[in-house]
């Protein structure tokens, strides 16, 4: 085969240009085993540290004049492997995994379909996967699977602007075009991580109007805390519009308490007669322990060690109410030991959505014109990868 064709994978499955691709692949495979060395952090030597590492790079990059072989290419991608970080059995980091075999297949057939997971036209095998893990994950959760909804974003911060952006438009509908109100308050724990202040920030209520609220001793948010600066806002004349539950802190793994959360909003809509105060569980980090909601515990079929089943059953008892939150979020690519990015939205009620969809004239390849029902124009990507996938494997 000659010219640019030769650039592609074959288009009659040519079993000679399928053998060249998998050599080339073997190459990158080859090279990268070649650096690395049990006992150490890193693939290769890391680059020496200097203030004018970044400096001198952006200097020295040009785009090459003429092209190169595809040997030469893998020789360069591979040189980027040199020094880099690589999870072993001396080195874990916190939520920053290796992809497992599965993750890696699955994010190969997304790469190689390299479908759209905007439309099930241009990426039905990302749609369906989707759907399943949507309907999967709800089960797990808690969530009646039949009336929940989700998707794959950027991200368990791209989970949190996702959630505030559907609070503010579920409870004041003419935002969309007015922009948002003022005085909007929300709230989370003092080790909450950051992506609320960030989201506040883009959605436009302004991190001044976030609120942290104390944790306890287990680093989950006091409760009663929380009560009591709500209602201080909702005296000064404020409205409580979101609370974020922290269900799984990233770095000290305090577990907010759903329910006593779901209760002090519900006291507080009671006694002022206000609109429900919407609730994410931030699960980015925790949500991979939801996989032992059903544990049994006496019969220990895993064959844990007493500590771990102390610990175990100690998230179970609190994750096992994260299906009160109104959405919640899964981080695969922290936990769950797939590539970058893969994350999965859940929202209790799909019907949530209608709050932040556009309409179908906006909306002219998007959704609703071919197999059936697969329509994503409340997402806010445009084009999505198809990251279903790595988390269906
Ligand atoms: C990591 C993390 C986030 C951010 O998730 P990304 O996937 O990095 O965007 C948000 N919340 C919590 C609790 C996290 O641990």
């Amino acid at each position: 085969m000659k010219g640019i064709q030769a650039y592609y994978p074959s288009e009659d499955g040519c079993s000679a240009e399928r053998e060249k691709l998998m050599k080339q692949i073997n190459q990158m495979l080859i090279n990268i085993d070649n650096l690395k060395e049990p006992a150490k952090l890193t693939l290769g030597e890391a680059p020496e540290s200097m203030d004018s590492f970044y400096n001198h790079l952006s200097q020295q990059a040009v785009i090459p004049d003429e092209s190169m072989s595809i040997e030469k290419v893998i020789t360069q991608l591979t040189e980027l492997a040199e020094g880099h970080r690589y999870v072993n059995s001396r080195y874990v980091a916190n939520a920053a995994p290796l992809s497992n075999i599965p993750g890696i297949l699955g994010n190969l057939i997304m790469v190689l379909l390299n479908g759209n997971n905007l439309w099930d036209v241009e990426g039905s095998g990302a749609a369906m996967a989707e759907v399943k893990i949507t309907s999967m994950l709800s089960k797990l959760a808690g969530y009646d699977a039949d009336n929940s909804g989700g998707y794959t974003t950027w991200g368990g911060q791209g989970a949190v602007f996702n959630s505030l952006r559907l609070a503010v438009a579920k409870q004041f509908p003419d935002s969309n075009e007015e922009g948002v109100p003022r005085n909007l308050y929300c709230f989370c724990s003092e080790l909450a991580h950051y992506s609320l202040y960030k989201s506040m920030e883009a959605v436009g209520i302004g991190t001044k109007y976030l609120i942290r609220v104390k944790v306890k001793e287990d680093h989950s948010m006091d409760t009663d805390d929380l009560q009591e600066k709500m209602e201080q806002v909702v005296l000064k004349g404020g409205h409580p519009l979101y609370i974020l539950a922290s269900t799984g802190t990233t770095d000290t793994f305090g577990i907010d308490d759903v329910k006593a959360i779901k209760k002090a909003a519900e006291d507080l809509e009671a006694a002022y007669a206000l609109a429900p105060v919407f609730i994410h569980a931030d699960a980015a980090m925790g949500g991979m322990y939801t996989f032992f909601n059903d544990y049994d515990f006496e019969k220990n079929p895993l064959g844990f060690n007493r500590e771990v089943l102390y610990v175990l059953e100690s998230y179970q008892s609190k994750l096992k109410n994260i299906c009160l939150a109104d959405s919640l979020v899964f981080d695969f690519h922290k936990l769950g030991q797939t590539p970058y990015t893969s994350s999965l939205f859940l929202v209790k009620n799909k019907a949530d959505f209608s709050h932040v969809d556009l309409d179908h004239e906006e909306t002219p390849y998007v959704g609703n014109r071919s197999y059936g029902s697969y329509h994503t124009s409340y997402t806010l990507e445009c084009s999505r990868a198809g990251s279903s996938i790595p988390i269906y494997a």
